[in-house]
């Protein structure tokens, strides 16, 4: 997807609820001159039956005749609108009401015949198509949508990044998963990636802190849920910003993140400190193997078992004790001992 200036912002309310809830909303958005385009939920996925499903059809209706009438984005553009679809028929409907920008939701990414039959409905018809995150953490999954979408020739691609539901969310609806996007970026280098602080969070007051640390992850922009009157919005009534709140966050973000680090000397002098304390810190890891092999043949020969428990236990309390007085994190210490030791348990058994 083109992104022609950063960061691209997409805003607007989580479900279209009125007519006048739409023009409300998108009247406020299109001053804000970093609005580039309007959301608008038009057909809601819903964990359980009986609540509000969407509007369906008149709601894009009502999207059409806003583009086809005089409001302006600011740009001076007429207003650009996308939403989620989920079946075949979405698209066809989207297309009958010049939406030509739209996404798939995270319960539908997940389901890989559901995003086969998507790519075949938009193939040859040059939508712009943003794929979110799947409610699992498996970033395959995520992939794997991309690569249909691009069997059926549709590169006209975004992601958005919405957090992963887990069964431990404390702080989150959707936990970050930082590592998942930049894994997914690692694959498309070139895909740009939208950051969705709304249904990561779940709570307006969050979404600021989240959008500065998208902008220092080299975001492209963020898609961000927007009501008039947050309290009263029909689905996701905790997350929503208003206008004038999602106006002040984009004017107290920085504008001065850059991507291209090449430039900066400061930084060269200590990426060359890293880079030696990186090499240093492989060549310990390969002596330790070295001395894991000579342990496993000590073992061999003494019939002594590879696994022990015991002096594991212990190493690692003892590793984490003084880790922890390095001032070093122990979680963090912890995963790491635990993944070098089932390396060192496997070489020990070459
Ligand atoms: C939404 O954008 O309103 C939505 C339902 O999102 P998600 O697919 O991320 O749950
Ligand atoms: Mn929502």
């Amino acid at each position: 997807m083109e992104i022609i200036e950063r960061p691209f912002v997409i805003a607007g309310p989580c479900s279209v609820e009125s007519r006048e809830q739409l023009e409300s909303v998108c009247t406020s958005l299109c001053s804000l001159p970093q609005v580039q385009m309007i959301r608008g939920g038009v057909w809601k996925p819903r964990t359980r039956p009986g609540g509000f499903e969407g509007l369906g059809e008149p709601a894009l209706q009502w999207m059409q005749e806003i583009s086809n009438g005089p409001l302006r984005m600011a740009d001076g553009n007429h207003v650009r609108f996308c939403c989620e679809v989920a079946r075949p028929e979405h698209i066809e409907l989207c297309l009958r009401h010049g939406i030509n920008t739209v996404w798939i939701g995270a319960r539908t990414t997940g389901n890989p015949f559901m995003v086969d039959e998507l790519a075949e409905a938009l193939r040859g018809n040059n939508m712009q198509v943003m794929v979110k995150n799947p409610m699992s953490p498996d970033v395959r999954l995520w992939i794997g949508a991309f690569e249909r979408l691009q069997q059926a020739n549709i590169n006209c691609i975004a992601a958005i990044h919405r957090g992963f539901n887990m069964y431990n969310n404390y702080d989150y609806r959707n936990t970050p998963l930082w590592e998942l996007a930049i894994e997914l970026r690692r694959t498309f280098p070139t895909l740009p990636i939208l950051c969705d602080p709304s249904h990561i969070s779940g709570k307006s007051s969050m979404a600021k802190d989240l959008m500065l640390r998208a902008l220092q992850l080299a975001y492209d922009g963020f898609m961000v849920e927007v009501h008039p009157n947050p309290s009263q919005a029909w689905t996701d009534a905790d997350q929503q910003l208003t206008p004038s709140q999602l106006s002040d966050i984009l004017k107290s973000l920085p504008t001065n993140i850059n991507d291209d680090s090449s430039h900066t000397t400061a930084l060269e002098a200590l990426r060359s400190r890293i880079d030696a304390i990186d090499y240093d810190m492989l060549q310990l890891l390969a002596r330790r193997m070295e001395v894991s092999r000579e342990i496993a043949a000590v073992k061999r020969n003494e019939g002594i078992s590879v696994y022990q428990a015991k002096r594991w236990e212990s190493v690692m309390n003892n590793r984490i004790k003084i880790a922890t007085d390095m001032g070093l994190d122990p979680k963090f210490v912890k995963e790491l001992l635990d993944k070098i030791h089932i390396e060192s348990v496997r070489v020990q058994f070459e």
